[in-house]
Protein backbone atom coordinates (compact mmCIF):
# COMPACT_ATOMS: atom_id res chain seq x y z
CA UNK A 1 0.00 0.00 0.00
CA UNK A 2 2.51 1.91 1.07
CA UNK A 3 4.72 1.58 -1.88
CA UNK A 4 1.22 1.93 -4.11
CA UNK A 5 1.02 5.52 -2.48
CA UNK A 6 4.84 6.79 -3.14
CA UNK A 7 3.81 5.14 -6.62
CA UNK A 8 1.21 7.40 -7.10
CA UNK A 9 1.87 10.95 -5.34
CA UNK A 10 5.21 10.38 -7.35
CA UNK A 11 3.44 10.30 -10.63
CA UNK A 12 1.35 13.37 -9.54
CA UNK A 13 4.41 15.58 -9.12
CA UNK A 14 5.25 14.84 -13.06
CA UNK A 15 6.59 16.62 -14.85
CA UNK A 16 9.53 17.22 -13.01
CA UNK A 17 11.82 19.95 -13.77
CA UNK A 18 15.68 20.09 -12.78
CA UNK A 19 15.12 23.30 -11.83
CA UNK A 20 12.60 25.64 -10.07
CA UNK A 21 13.12 29.44 -11.03
CA UNK A 22 11.17 31.81 -8.69
CA UNK A 23 11.58 35.82 -10.86
CA UNK A 24 11.15 38.47 -9.66
CA UNK A 25 10.03 40.39 -12.68
CA UNK A 26 8.42 38.55 -16.03
CA UNK A 27 11.23 39.64 -18.44
CA UNK A 28 13.81 37.40 -16.04
CA UNK A 29 10.97 34.17 -15.72
CA UNK A 30 10.92 34.41 -19.73
CA UNK A 31 14.39 34.37 -19.92
CA UNK A 32 15.11 31.78 -17.77
CA UNK A 33 12.86 29.69 -19.80
CA UNK A 34 14.36 30.78 -22.65
CA UNK A 35 17.38 28.94 -21.27
CA UNK A 36 15.96 26.53 -19.53
CA UNK A 37 13.75 25.04 -21.79
CA UNK A 38 12.32 21.60 -20.32
CA UNK A 39 15.02 21.81 -17.88
CA UNK A 40 13.51 24.43 -16.18
CA UNK A 41 10.12 25.65 -14.14
CA UNK A 42 10.70 29.78 -14.15
CA UNK A 43 7.52 31.78 -12.26
CA UNK A 44 7.24 35.48 -12.06
CA UNK A 45 5.70 37.14 -8.13
CA UNK A 46 5.26 39.84 -10.32
CA UNK A 47 3.20 40.97 -13.68
CA UNK A 48 3.31 43.07 -16.28
CA UNK A 49 0.35 45.42 -14.64
CA UNK A 50 1.76 45.34 -11.39
CA UNK A 51 4.44 47.80 -9.92
CA UNK A 52 7.47 45.70 -8.99
CA UNK A 53 8.74 48.47 -6.50
CA UNK A 54 5.20 47.77 -4.54
CA UNK A 55 3.56 44.51 -4.28
CA UNK A 56 2.41 42.56 -1.02
CA UNK A 57 4.18 39.98 0.21
CA UNK A 58 1.70 36.87 0.06
CA UNK A 59 1.86 33.81 1.48
CA UNK A 60 1.83 31.98 -1.75
CA UNK A 61 5.08 33.58 -3.37
CA UNK A 62 6.75 32.42 0.27
CA UNK A 63 5.77 28.89 -0.70
CA UNK A 64 6.79 29.03 -4.29
CA UNK A 65 10.91 30.92 -2.99
CA UNK A 66 10.26 27.56 -0.20
CA UNK A 67 10.66 25.20 -3.22
CA UNK A 68 12.94 27.12 -5.44
CA UNK A 69 16.30 26.05 -6.58
CA UNK A 70 17.11 29.91 -8.12
CA UNK A 71 15.91 33.02 -7.54
CA UNK A 72 16.27 35.68 -10.24
CA UNK A 73 15.39 39.64 -9.39
CA UNK A 74 16.70 43.02 -10.73
CA UNK A 75 18.02 44.29 -7.82
CA UNK A 76 19.02 47.67 -7.12
CA UNK A 77 16.26 48.25 -4.14
CA UNK A 78 13.65 47.69 -6.66
CA UNK A 79 12.66 44.67 -4.78
CA UNK A 80 13.69 46.39 -1.40
CA UNK A 81 9.83 46.61 0.02
CA UNK A 82 9.00 42.87 -0.30
CA UNK A 83 11.83 40.40 -1.65
CA UNK A 84 13.92 40.23 1.28
CA UNK A 85 11.10 39.27 3.19
CA UNK A 86 9.98 36.99 1.32
CA UNK A 87 13.33 35.31 1.23
CA UNK A 88 13.35 35.62 5.15
CA UNK A 89 10.16 33.88 5.45
CA UNK A 90 10.83 31.82 3.31
CA UNK A 91 13.63 29.59 5.13
CA UNK A 92 15.13 28.37 1.73
CA UNK A 93 18.78 28.73 2.44
CA UNK A 94 20.19 27.79 -1.03
CA UNK A 95 18.41 31.19 -2.15
CA UNK A 96 19.61 33.92 0.15
CA UNK A 97 21.74 36.97 -1.24
CA UNK A 98 24.99 35.91 -1.61
CA UNK A 99 24.52 32.03 -2.63
CA UNK A 100 24.78 30.39 -5.81
CA UNK A 101 20.48 30.45 -5.78
CA UNK A 102 20.61 34.12 -5.95
CA UNK A 103 20.87 36.50 -8.92
CA UNK A 104 20.72 39.94 -9.17
CA UNK A 105 20.60 41.25 -12.94
CA UNK A 106 21.44 44.88 -12.82
CA UNK A 107 24.79 43.53 -10.61
CA UNK A 108 26.06 42.86 -14.23
CA UNK A 109 25.13 45.73 -16.62
CA UNK A 110 26.16 49.57 -16.65
CA UNK A 111 23.41 50.94 -14.33
CA UNK A 112 22.02 54.90 -15.60
CA UNK A 113 20.90 57.02 -12.94
CA UNK A 114 23.50 55.95 -10.01
CA UNK A 115 22.89 58.84 -7.87
CA UNK A 116 25.92 60.99 -6.40
CA UNK A 117 24.33 62.01 -3.15
CA UNK A 118 21.81 59.59 -1.36
CA UNK A 119 18.91 60.83 -0.21
CA UNK A 120 16.09 58.92 0.09
CA UNK A 121 14.40 61.59 2.52
CA UNK A 122 12.98 63.15 -0.90
CA UNK A 123 11.16 59.76 -1.67
CA UNK A 124 13.05 58.79 -4.11
CA UNK A 125 12.26 55.21 -5.41
CA UNK A 126 15.38 54.18 -7.42
CA UNK A 127 17.98 54.99 -4.87
CA UNK A 128 20.87 52.25 -6.00
CA UNK A 129 20.45 53.96 -9.28
CA UNK A 130 17.74 52.93 -12.12
CA UNK A 131 16.60 49.54 -11.53
CA UNK A 132 14.58 48.78 -14.64
CA UNK A 133 17.21 47.52 -16.58
CA UNK A 134 14.92 45.20 -18.97
CA UNK A 135 13.82 47.65 -21.87
CA UNK A 136 17.65 47.44 -22.83
CA UNK A 137 17.88 44.35 -25.12
CA UNK A 138 21.18 44.50 -24.63
CA UNK A 139 21.19 43.90 -21.34
CA UNK A 140 19.37 41.19 -21.76
CA UNK A 141 22.05 39.63 -23.61
CA UNK A 142 24.23 40.18 -20.71
CA UNK A 143 22.27 38.64 -18.12
CA UNK A 144 21.44 35.87 -20.51
CA UNK A 145 25.08 34.35 -19.98
CA UNK A 146 25.19 35.08 -16.44
CA UNK A 147 21.85 32.86 -15.96
CA UNK A 148 22.90 30.18 -18.35
CA UNK A 149 26.32 29.52 -16.60
CA UNK A 150 24.13 29.88 -13.02
CA UNK A 151 21.96 27.08 -14.25
CA UNK A 152 24.75 25.60 -15.58
CA UNK A 153 26.22 25.41 -12.12
CA UNK A 154 23.37 24.79 -10.16
CA UNK A 155 22.37 21.71 -12.25
CA UNK A 156 25.24 20.63 -13.50
CA UNK A 157 23.92 17.14 -15.17
CA UNK A 158 22.06 19.52 -18.16
CA UNK A 159 25.07 22.14 -17.93
CA UNK A 160 25.69 21.30 -21.84
CA UNK A 161 21.89 21.94 -22.59
CA UNK A 162 22.10 25.55 -20.98
CA UNK A 163 25.27 26.31 -22.32
CA UNK A 164 23.66 25.34 -26.21
CA UNK A 165 20.42 27.06 -25.47
CA UNK A 166 22.38 30.32 -24.57
CA UNK A 167 24.70 30.20 -27.82
CA UNK A 168 21.47 29.53 -29.92
CA UNK A 169 19.60 32.35 -27.50
CA UNK A 170 22.34 34.64 -28.53
CA UNK A 171 22.61 34.24 -31.62
CA UNK A 172 18.40 34.99 -32.62
CA UNK A 173 19.10 37.90 -30.35
CA UNK A 174 21.76 39.34 -31.57
CA UNK A 175 20.07 39.25 -34.88
CA UNK A 176 17.02 40.79 -33.56
CA UNK A 177 19.04 43.48 -31.59
CA UNK A 178 20.11 44.82 -35.39
CA UNK A 179 16.60 45.04 -36.41
CA UNK A 180 15.26 46.57 -34.02
CA UNK A 181 18.11 49.30 -34.32
CA UNK A 182 17.45 49.55 -37.66
CA UNK A 183 13.58 50.31 -36.75
CA UNK A 184 14.85 52.46 -34.31
CA UNK A 185 16.89 54.80 -36.17
CA UNK A 186 14.71 57.46 -37.78
CA UNK A 187 13.22 57.84 -33.67
CA UNK A 188 16.59 59.04 -32.55
CA UNK A 189 16.34 62.46 -30.70
CA UNK A 190 12.51 61.82 -30.61
CA UNK A 191 11.39 64.16 -27.14
CA UNK A 192 9.30 62.39 -24.87
CA UNK A 193 7.37 62.49 -21.65
CA UNK A 194 7.66 59.70 -19.45
CA UNK A 195 5.23 59.14 -16.17
CA UNK A 196 7.58 56.92 -14.17
CA UNK A 197 11.52 56.27 -15.17
CA UNK A 198 10.76 53.26 -16.13
CA UNK A 199 12.06 53.15 -19.56
CA UNK A 200 15.34 55.25 -18.96
CA UNK A 201 17.50 52.35 -20.56
CA UNK A 202 14.90 51.95 -23.48
CA UNK A 203 15.42 55.58 -24.09
CA UNK A 204 19.67 55.65 -23.85
CA UNK A 205 19.63 52.57 -26.05
CA UNK A 206 17.75 54.03 -29.39
CA UNK A 207 18.93 57.73 -28.08
CA UNK A 208 15.57 59.25 -27.54
CA UNK A 209 15.20 61.93 -25.42
CA UNK A 210 13.27 62.39 -22.03
CA UNK A 211 11.96 65.95 -21.92
CA UNK A 212 10.06 65.68 -18.62
CA UNK A 213 8.12 63.39 -16.32
CA UNK A 214 4.68 62.84 -15.17
CA UNK A 215 6.01 61.98 -11.71
CA UNK A 216 7.79 65.00 -9.76
CA UNK A 217 10.17 62.28 -8.33
CA UNK A 218 10.39 58.57 -9.09
CA UNK A 219 7.78 56.78 -7.01
CA UNK A 220 5.49 59.87 -6.07
CA UNK A 221 2.72 60.20 -7.75
CA UNK A 222 1.73 63.37 -10.49
CA UNK A 223 0.52 66.87 -8.92
CA UNK A 224 -1.72 69.18 -10.07
CA UNK A 225 0.77 71.69 -10.25
CA UNK A 226 3.45 70.12 -11.65
CA UNK A 227 1.34 68.58 -14.67
CA UNK A 228 1.05 72.05 -14.77
CA UNK A 229 4.08 73.23 -15.31
CA UNK A 230 4.20 70.21 -18.11
CA UNK A 231 1.72 71.70 -19.33
CA UNK A 232 3.18 75.32 -19.44
CA UNK A 233 6.69 73.28 -20.83
CA UNK A 234 5.09 71.51 -23.60
CA UNK A 235 3.81 74.59 -25.03
CA UNK A 236 6.81 76.32 -25.39
CA UNK A 237 8.90 73.09 -26.57
CA UNK A 238 6.20 70.02 -27.17
CA UNK A 239 7.34 66.25 -26.93
CA UNK A 240 6.30 63.62 -29.25
CA UNK A 241 4.04 61.53 -27.31
CA UNK A 242 3.80 60.98 -23.57
CA UNK A 243 4.52 57.41 -22.41
CA UNK A 244 3.21 55.72 -19.31
CA UNK A 245 3.90 51.48 -18.54
CA UNK A 246 1.42 49.13 -18.64
CA UNK A 247 1.01 49.08 -14.91
CA UNK A 248 0.70 53.17 -14.33
CA UNK A 249 -2.17 54.56 -14.38
CA UNK A 250 -3.29 56.09 -17.79
CA UNK A 251 -5.17 59.47 -16.00
CA UNK A 252 -1.95 61.96 -15.93
CA UNK A 253 -0.82 60.94 -19.28
CA UNK A 254 -4.41 61.24 -20.51
CA UNK A 255 -4.80 64.36 -18.78
CA UNK A 256 -1.53 66.39 -20.24
CA UNK A 257 -2.60 64.69 -24.08
CA UNK A 258 -6.24 66.25 -23.52
CA UNK A 259 -4.43 69.46 -22.73
CA UNK A 260 -1.49 69.83 -25.02
CA UNK A 261 -2.77 67.42 -28.36
CA UNK A 262 0.16 64.91 -27.86
CA UNK A 263 -0.65 61.50 -28.30
CA UNK A 264 0.09 59.52 -24.75
CA UNK A 265 0.88 55.66 -25.81
CA UNK A 266 0.83 53.11 -23.53
CA UNK A 267 4.13 51.19 -23.20
CA UNK A 268 4.80 47.39 -22.07
CA UNK A 269 7.18 46.92 -19.01
CA UNK A 270 7.70 43.91 -19.54
CA UNK A 271 6.31 40.60 -20.76
CA UNK A 272 3.10 39.94 -20.83
CA UNK A 273 2.49 43.84 -21.04
CA UNK A 274 0.48 43.63 -23.89
CA UNK A 275 -1.07 40.91 -26.55
CA UNK A 276 2.09 41.02 -28.69
CA UNK A 277 4.85 41.10 -25.86
CA UNK A 278 4.43 37.10 -25.05
CA UNK A 279 8.26 36.88 -24.70
CA UNK A 280 11.22 38.70 -25.03
CA UNK A 281 11.24 38.86 -28.56
CA UNK A 282 7.73 39.77 -28.69
CA UNK A 283 8.24 42.71 -26.36
CA UNK A 284 10.75 44.31 -27.96
CA UNK A 285 8.85 44.00 -31.38
CA UNK A 286 5.74 45.44 -29.66
CA UNK A 287 8.07 48.67 -28.03
CA UNK A 288 9.80 49.45 -31.05
CA UNK A 289 6.18 49.24 -33.27
CA UNK A 290 4.35 51.30 -30.43
CA UNK A 291 7.12 54.17 -30.68
CA UNK A 292 6.90 54.06 -34.54
CA UNK A 293 3.59 54.20 -34.70
CA UNK A 294 1.33 54.71 -31.88
CA UNK A 295 -1.83 53.35 -31.48
CA UNK A 296 -4.59 55.78 -32.09
ZN1 LIG B 1 11.11 52.62 -10.80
Amino acid sequence: MRIALAFFLSALSLPSFALNVFASEPEWAALAQELGGDKVSAISATTAFQDPHHIEARPSLIARIRNADLVVCSGSELEVGWLPLLLQQSGNGRVQPGSPGYLEASQYVVKLEVPRILDRSMGDVHPGGNPHIQTDPRNIARVAVVLAERLAQLDAGNAAVYRSRAESFGKRWKEAIARWEQQGARLKGMPLVEHHKGFTYLINWLGLREVGNLEPKPGIPPTTSHLAELVEQMKQAPAKMIVYSSYDDPKAAQFLSQRTGIPSVMLPFTVGGSDRAKDLFGYFDDLLARLQAPPQ
